[in-house]
C-alpha cells in the first residue's frame, strides 16, 4: 500500500481568490488586520504559519490562544462566500480523471496534505465535488501543526491506525505546486511530484529537484507515470 497525499490549493483546485478573501476578513476580525494579498507569499504555507508570520511581533502564545476563535471566524466568512466560491473556483485540468483512476487502484490510498485547516479543506473539496475521491481521515492539515514539514507524521500515524503492515515515509507520494511541498516530502523520504498549476513555473519547481514535474495533470498517462514512478 502506498499513501498518496495531495496538496489542495494550486494542485487540485483554485478557489478563485475567495478563500484568501475569507481568511483575510477573519484575520481582521480576530487579530485586527489582514495578511498580505500576495498569493505567492502564502504558497505552500500552513494557515497557522501565515498567521504567525503576519503577526511576528506578537508572542506566539497570544496568537495561538485565539486560533480557535480565528477558525470559527474563517469558517463563518467562508460560509458567507460559498456561492461565490462555487462560481469563481475551479478544479484544475485533469484532476477528476486522475483521482477517479487512482481510486480504483487497490495498491494506493488517496488523502490530502494541506496547509488548510481540516474543516476548510473539507469545505473546498465539497464545493468542487472532489470530496468523495479522498479519505480525509488519513490526511494532514494546517490545523495539526504550523510547519508543513511536520505534517507527513500526522498522516502516517493516522494511516497506520488503519493499515497493516505499517507505512513509512518511503511509502508516501506527495503531490503539490510549491517548493514547500517538495521539501516536505523529501524530508520524509517520500516520492515528490510537482505540478506547475500554482504560482510556480516548471523551471522554478525543477530547480528544487522533485522526482517528477508536470505542467499540469491533463495527460493521464504522464501523470500516472510521474506519480507511481
Ligand atoms: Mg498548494
Amino acid at each position: 500500500m502506498r499513501l498518496i497525499l495531495w496538496d489542495i490549493d494550486g494542485t487540485l483546485l483554485y478557489s478563485g481568490g475567495v478563500a484568501g478573501e475569507a481568511m483575510r476578513a477573519a484575520m481582521t476580525r480576530v487579530y485586527g488586520r489582514p495578511a498580505s494579498n500576495d498569493r505567492r507569499e502564502y504558497a505552500g504555507k500552513t494557515d497557522q504559519q501565515i498567521i504567525l508570520e503576519t503577526f511576528a511581533e506578537r508572542p506566539h502564545d497570544q496568537i495561538l490562544a485565539q486560533l480557535d476563535e480565528f477558525a470559527g471566524a474563517y469558517m463563518d466568512e467562508l460560509d458567507q462566500r460559498q456561492a461565490e466560491m462555487a462560481a469563481r473556483g475551479r478544479v484544475l485540468p485533469g484532476v477528476p480523471a486522475i483521482l477517479a483512476h487512482l481510486q480504483h487502484n487497490p495498491d494506493v490510498h488517496q488523502s490530502v496534505l494541506t496547509g488548510n485547516m481540516q474543516k476548510v479543506a473539507a469545505m473546498k473539496l465539497r464545493l468542487t465535488n472532489l470530496l468523495h475521491y479522498v479519505d480525509l481521515e488519513t490526511g494532514a492539515y494546517g490545523s495539526d501543526h504550523h510547519q508543513r514539514v511536520q505534517l507527513p507524521n500526522f498522516a502516517l500515524t493516522r494511516a497506520n491506525q488503519r493499515f497493516q503492515p505499517a507505512l513509512s515515509g518511503s511509502d508516501i507520494i506527495i503531490i503539490g505546486d510549491t517548493p514547500n511541498d517538495i521539501a516536505c516530502g523529501k524530508a520524509h523520504g517520500a516520492r515528490t511530484v510537482a505540478v506547475a498549476t500554482g504560482p510556480f513555473s516548471v523551471a522554478d519547481l525543477t530547480s528544487h529537484q522533485p522526482d517528477a514535474v508536470l505542467a499540469d495533470l491533463s495527460d493521464l498517462d504522464a501523470a500516472l507515470t510521474a506519480i507511481l514512478g
